[in-house]
């Protein structure tokens, strides 16, 4: 759209500018935000402070008639690890930021009371929001339709967690779509920002109207055929269980979860009262349901569903097979505006605290967290979201509630690099564990970790053709796990970047690849672009995420280390019995790692060459005045 609007909320000045600076270079979205982000915030203003920025990006594509182009991306600075943080989501709000006229909206300072943002066909307001303060984000959602009078505005906003500053906060989209990671939910709380909402009734043009319309119907046409889309259509990310599945158990004391699986499959879930199937914008698959729950225990819950790390989190990590149970934990998380990962990170610690009596119901306002006591899950949720009693504990995320509660807590928090874990099969599935490991966000799959590992149709022929390495759909071993990574991790900042859902890409389906891409955003802009031009910009997007976190927060080569757990204890049982990330092996693997990165191998930061290499003279300027570039002999 060419534009991107600045909002101070102390000053409460308003400033539209030029966006096309910032996307000629880094394209849009995450890669947008994270340069702005780099260059605007200093290494001491604090996440919670006015200086904290936010901002809300699309991409090229986002809005146009590409399939799934309704990706939403979010840059701050991180509350759990004080470094960056980047979260993607889907639902209608960032297409209807374009029609609204805008590419980025950047936030900045604190307002002096609780207000909302409005951008309504290209005209932006500051609007009180003391009537929705206090409100759940559903709730908040309706009093604002209700408000405009206008049911079709787009709305994100946070909860009671947001507006507490917890740390597990996070800011949903329509409902239930999460921007997630990092806290940017007590970020937006900091700022005393409730909502954004959005409505516009432009259009996005693009550069070659009849070329990429062609690219669209082509595209489309290879998504429907695809079995994953099918597959992910039927069921979601959930279709993937099953009683061979491969999941945490409680807080990781194992990575199989045996016959108890079978009970929390697709099935179990349609069977709670799936009405519906649902889409984000413009996307084919159509991946997520809604449910209608008439009889049981949660009848009247009516609600968009969920991914499978609600089920990992809720469900195999405090042992309660049970979709009903589970559905409402995502639910209320969804209306109080809380990360699922991060708050079942600090539940799974809690509960083997109680279990190995380092916590005990003196500490728990009286709750007894024995394993698959679902009355004390719902409540300790809410208690997260208000900062009540032990929930205050809980609410700094699991890093720091293991350092408040004691030496003896610390083994059973699982976190990486200040942010909780609840993730699937890292003992076994070695490059997913390692995309994981040095993700620049702080954990969580969708950074860097391929999803080729132990799927059939990954032959070493595909392996060696999609991205050089033939033991991509091998889970056990270590060889060129470096390498997928790194292609992965380069790939999926240019997918945030171009504004399109990942579950459309060679990550989920082996659908779109990096040439599709490239025509894409040729056609979109009217300049040639090729693979290889686009790689070479998401490497520099990790780049600038990598330099933030050194001048941030000093992280170096040994914050690339898993928990201990997942490296001194085998899984137990099930088809991946014996299998840990072993020390000497990962150490061999960080070694190669940062050999593909050109980063140093010792510390793990970035050297002088691989800047110069990738035009990121400002970056390599920052860094070497902080005295944390290595200089190559
Ligand atoms: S695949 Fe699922 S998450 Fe992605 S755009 Fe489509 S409906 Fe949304």
């Amino acid at each position: 759209m060419g534009k991107m609007v600045w909002v101070n909320l102390s000053t409460r000045n308003i400033a539209i500018m030029r966006s096309s600076i910032y996307n000629k270079r880094f394209i849009g979205g995450r890669g947008v935000g994270d340069w702005i982000l780099f260059n605007e915030v200093k290494p001491d203003t604090l996440p919670l402070d006015p200086g904290n920025l936010m901002i809300f990006g699309t991409g090229p594509l986002t809005g146009t008639a590409a399939p799934s182009s309704g990706r939403l991306s979010l840059v701050t600075k991180n509350v759990l690890s004080g470094g960056i943080v980047f979260s993607n989501a889907g639902g209608h709000f960032a297409p209807e930021l374009k029609y609204a006229g805008f590419d980025h909206i950047i936030i900045s300072g604190r307002a002096s009371s609780p207000v909302y943002l409005f951008i309504d066909y290209g005209k932006v307001e500051i609007k009180d929001a003391s009537f929705i303060w206090g409100k759940d984000v559903w709730d908040s959602e309706d009093a604002i339709k209700r408000e405009l009078e206008d049911n079709r505005v787009q709305v994100l906003s946070i909860g009671p967690a947001g507006e507490n500053l917890v740390k597990s906060a996070c800011i949903i989209v329509n409902k239930g779509r999460a921007l997630g990671f990092g806290g940017c939910g007590a970020v937006m709380g900091s700022k005393n920002l409730k909502a954004l909402v959005v409505r516009g009734n432009r259009s996005v043009k693009v550069a070659d109207p009849s070329g990429f319309i062609e690219e669209c119907q082509k595209n489309l046409r290879k998504i429907n055929r695809s079995i994953g889309t099918k597959f992910l259509r039927k069921g979601g990310t959930i279709n993937k269980i099953g009683p061979l599945f491969p999941l945490p158990v409680r807080n990781y004391q194992d990575g199989n979860w045996g016959k108890r699986s079978s009970k929390v499959t697709e099935i179990g879930f349609k069977k709670l009262g799936e009405k519906r199937r649902l889409a984000c914008f413009n996307c084919p698959i159509n991946c997520s349901h809604y449910y209608s729950i008439e009889k049981g225990p949660y009848a009247g819950l009516n609600c968009e569903g969920l991914q499978i790390n609600a089920v990992r989190g809720f469900g195999s990590n405090l042992d309660i097979p049970d979709p009903g149970f589970i559905l409402e934990c995502n639910a209320l998380c969804n209306k109080m505006g809380l990360h699922v990962d991060e708050v079942s990170a600090s539940l799974g610690w809690a509960f083997e605290c109680f279990e190995k009596k380092i916590l005990t119901k003196k500490d728990t306002d009286g709750l007894e967290l024995e394993w698959g006591r679902k009355e004390v899950v719902i409540e300790l949720i809410k208690k997260i979201a208000y900062r009540d009693g032990f929930g205050n504990i809980l609410a700094e995320g699991v890093q720091r509630a293991a350092q408040i509660v004691g030496e003896d807590s610390k083994k059973y928090a699982m976190y990486i690099k200040g942010t909780g874990v609840n993730e699937g099969n890292m003992r076994a599935k070695k490059a997913w564990a390692l995309g994981i490991v040095t993700s620049t966000r702080g954990g969580g799959h969708l950074c860097g970790s391929p999803n080729s590992e132990g799927v059939k149709n990954v032959t070493p022929e595909i392996g060696q053709k999609r991205y050089g390495v033939p033991t991509a759909g091998d889970s056990v071993t270590y060889r060129g796990k470096a390498k997928l990574v790194v292609w992965f991790e380069k790939y999926k900042a240019l997918v945030d970047s171009l504004g399109i859902c990942y579950f459309t890409s060679y990550w989920q389906n082996n659908l779109l690849g990096p040439e599709e891409y490239a025509r894409f955003f040729s056609k979109a802009t009217g300049k040639s672009f090729n693979a290889d031009d686009l790689f070479k910009i998401g490497q520099q997007i990790l780049n600038i995420e990598k330099a933030f976190n050194t001048l941030h927060t000093g992280y170096s080569r040994k914050d690339d280390f898993p928990p201990d757990r997942l490296m001194n204890e085998p899984v137990k049982s099930g088809p991946f019995k014996g299998e840990r990330l072993e020390k000497s092996c990962w150490n061999d693997l960080l070694d190669k790692y940062y050999t593909l990165q050109s980063w140093d191998m010792k510390t793990g930061w970035q050297t002088d060459k691989c800047l110069s290499d990738l035009s990121l003279n400002e970056v390599r300027v920052k860094l070497e005045k902080a005295g944390r570039l290595i200089i190559n002999d």
